[in-house]
């Protein structure tokens, strides 16, 4: 056994399991061979002695008496052909050297088991000690018996201290006590009664006395040869059957002595039987639980293993994440450098190309400066160290704020953005939680649905879908009717760094973390995150949200609790070319005044440069100014406009200028402006310009009544 400690566990398990198995299946196989028997073709030679009434043989050969009569009717109902045979040997020498097969029916003592096979006992014999009544003088301590090896046995068995002196008959025995050559002796019961009804001459006039000693019961059976058990089981389960139907019983009623008391000899072989299916069982019994142990060792293995696996992932993605988080850390301060100083070099003067290389660069850094921003807060939040703040808001006011900030991107485009609160009461809900962080799940969704869509609606739907005195959960969704996602990459997108169309990004851009940073802050917040989508038709992300209920600040509302919809104007965004510092102050701060988001440049190529980098709603442009004056600027933007590859909107263009002159304002025209305010103008002139030239897309609160 000892190659078994070389062996792993679960190897031994195998082994083990394996083992039970075969001994199973070998006790099955054993059990229903057994059930099904078939006969030897040729006779079998079937050892017999003379021995009335148990074994009789006529003088023509034939055989008859209780044995035979038994073993005959048991052969015949199996289709065994036998051949009996009296031999002057005896079993001892016969059958373990095959010489006969059976023998039909023998005692059983411990030699023969030894020489042997011997089934189980179908018959019995009882011996009793015989001696004179009244006793005669005889030599002490002598035991007759014949000469035969079962009754020098028993005769050992029961005088262990006396001489045996051996008869060659049953006659002569008799003969022997009754000469007062022997006490007495030992004989079986069959033997007695054979003898009462034939005394030999000596005894005629004896009378005997018998001792029947339990003690001596010696059991018979059916010896076989080697290779031969199977036909002997196979008799002595015959015999089993005979009794139960009864036959055995007929045939031992034709003689004057029975089979003696066969009933425990029966049950024998019924608990034989019983045993075997018990063994069945225990062995089915025993491979069903080492089955089961070895599969809950499996189960565990596995459980462990993926533990394991799973713990030593965690620890690669947290080392990663740190990696990550270092990294980005260690970018940003560089970053930095590149960013301030850019700002600075385009302070300076510069050429137009120095200047447009140097936005170039402003723009790069910049973009690079968010998705490190994104990476870092990524790793941020999945190292678990989020932690959320639990101020008190109004998410629809939070929403509506989103809205506002992401109007200028939609504005190039045929958008409709609108936000839709399920209930007129959900403009009135604060809650607690962490608006900065609900924000930017809100402005990753809505801005990516402005992205991927191009003509339509993004629509924004706040839904309560259960409230109580403590808590509401809302359901948010996202609805664009944009480019949607292939069903096959629709579980994709948010993993991160996984976009769903490469083509998509290099037409929009991105880094793929938007929807991974969302899930995670969603699911930090107890919500959960899905997307519906169809593609061509659009997408509708959504995610749930539960927040206790908070009470409404007294000073507060932005939104007020309404039914009807709520509209409003998405802020302009304008970019204002002057180069005159005190005149862009003043624009700011009156631009600003009236609702617009404002950028600022200080002559034409800074304005191209500008232009560049996002579309604006308006541009007021100063006529004159150094290095390119705002009616160069105004040409290279009309051209830019015409030959862009993407279908850029017309943006409009108002000179803003000190002459009045009809020729200045047409000069303005031929240059491709659309527009004239001159200065030194009211913001009232500003306010009606921007009215003629800028229509805010539709961006209202709906609330349903
Ligand atoms: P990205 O920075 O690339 O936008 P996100 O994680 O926000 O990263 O989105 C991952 C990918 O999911 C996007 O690249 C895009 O392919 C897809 N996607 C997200 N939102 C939409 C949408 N509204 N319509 C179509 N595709 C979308």
């Amino acid at each position: 056994m000892s190659w078994l400690a070389g062996k792993s566990k679960d190897e031994r398990w195998r082994i083990g399991a394996a083992v039970a198995s075969l001994v199973t299946l070998v006790g099955i196989a054993l059990f229903f061979d057994n059930s099904v028997y078939r006969p030897p073709s040729r006779p079998l030679r079937i050892g017999i002695w003379q021995g009335p009434p148990m074994e009789i043989i006529h003088a023509d050969g034939t055989v008859a008496g209780l044995g035979p009569d038994v073993i005959n009717e048991a052969a015949r109902r199996l289709g065994i052909k036998l051949r009996w045979v009296n031999p002057s040997e005896g079993p001892e020498e016969l059958l373990p050297t095959g010489k006969l097969d059976l023998w039909g029916n023998l005692s059983v003592t411990p030699r023969r088991r030894g020489l042997f096979f011997l089934t189980a006992a179908w018959s019995e014999n009882v011996y009793g000690l015989v001696s004179l009544s009244p006793a005669r003088s005889a030599p002490p301590n002598v035991i007759g018996a014949i000469n035969s090896p079962v009754a020098i046995y028993m005769s050992r068995r029961v005088r262990p201290y006396a001489k045996v002196k051996t008869y060659q008959d049953r006659d002569h025995l008799f003969d022997g006590l009754c000469l007062g050559e022997v006490q007495y002796f030992i004989t079986d019961q069959r033997s007695m009664v054979q003898h009462a009804l034939s005394r030999t001459p000596a005894c005629r006039e004896a009378s005997f006395a018998v001792t029947f000693l339990p003690e001596t019961r010696l059991e018979i059976a059916t010896g076989a040869a080697p290779g031969q058990e199977i036909h002997a089981q196979a008799l002595r389960r015959e015999i089993d059957r005979m009794a139960l139907d009864g036959t055995l019983n007929r045939i031992s009623s034709r003689y004057a002595i029975g089979l003696g008391n066969t009933d425990w000899m029966l049950q024998l072989a019924a608990a034989e039987r019983r045993q075997q299916l018990l063994q069945a069982g225990i062995g089915l019994a025993a491979l069903l639980l080492i089955l089961t142990g070895w599969q809950v060792h499996r189960v565990r293995a596995a459980r462990h293993q993926a533990e394991t696996a799973l713990k030593e992932a965690e620890r690669a993605n947290a080392a990663k994440s740190e990696f990550l988080a270092t990294m980005s850390h260690e970018i940003r301060t560089p970053m930095n450098g590149v960013i301030g100083m850019t700002n600075l070099l385009l302070d300076t003067q510069l050429d137009q190309e120095q200047r447009d290389f140097g936005e170039t660069i402003r723009g790069s850094a910049g973009s690079l400066l968010a998705i490190i921003d994104d990476i870092l807060d990524f790793s941020k939040i999945q190292s678990g160290a989020l932690e959320l703040d639990a101020v008190a808001f109004c998410p629809l006011e939070l929403s509506t704020n989103v809205l506002r900030t992401l109007g200028p991107i939609v504005a190039p485009k045929k958008l409709a953005l609108s936000l839709h609160p399920d209930n007129a009461q959900i403009t009135d809900v604060w809650v607690r939680g962490d608006p900065a962080r609900l924000r930017q799940v809100l402005m990753n969704l809505i801005g990516n649905a402005i992205k991927f869509t191009e003509n339509g609606a993004v629509t924004v739907r706040w839904e309560i879908q259960a409230q109580d005195a403590q808590q509401v959960r809302f359901l948010v969704t996202v609805q664009d009717s944009g480019v949607g996602i292939a069903p096959d990459k629709l579980h994709l997108v948010f993993e991160r760094f996984r976009q769903a169309d490469a083509s998509t990004t290099r037409k929009f851009g991105g880094t793929g973390l938007g929807l991974a940073i969302s899930k995670l802050l969603v699911e930090a917040m107890q919500g959960t995150i899905g997307v519906r989508s169809e593609e061509g038709v659009g997408s509708a992300f959504w995610f749930t949200l539960s927040l206790p209920i908070a009470k409404e600040p007294a000073v507060a509302a932005v939104v007020s609790s309404r039914t009807g919809p709520i509209e409003f104007a998405l802020a302009p965004l304008v970019l204002i070319v002057e180069d005159n510092a005190v005149n862009r102050k003043v624009a700011q701060h009156t631009f600003t005044r009236l609702g617009c988001q404002v950028e600022l440049a200080e002559n034409g190529f800074e304005a191209l440069a500008r232009f560049e980098s996002r579309p604006y709603d308006l541009i007021f442009m100063d006529c004159l100014m150094p290095e390119m004056d705002g009616y160069a600027a105004t040409v290279e933007i009309r051209h830019r406009e015409r030959n862009s590859t993407g279908h850029r909107r017309r943006t409009p263009i108002i000179a803003m200028t000190a002459s009045v002159l009809d020729e200045e304002r047409r000069r303005c025209m031929e240059c491709g402006m659309d527009d004239f305010v001159a200065k030194p103008w009211q913001p009232t002139d500003i306010r009606r310009v921007i009215e003629r030239w800028y229509q805010s897309p539709v961006c209202s609160i709906t609330a349903k009544t």
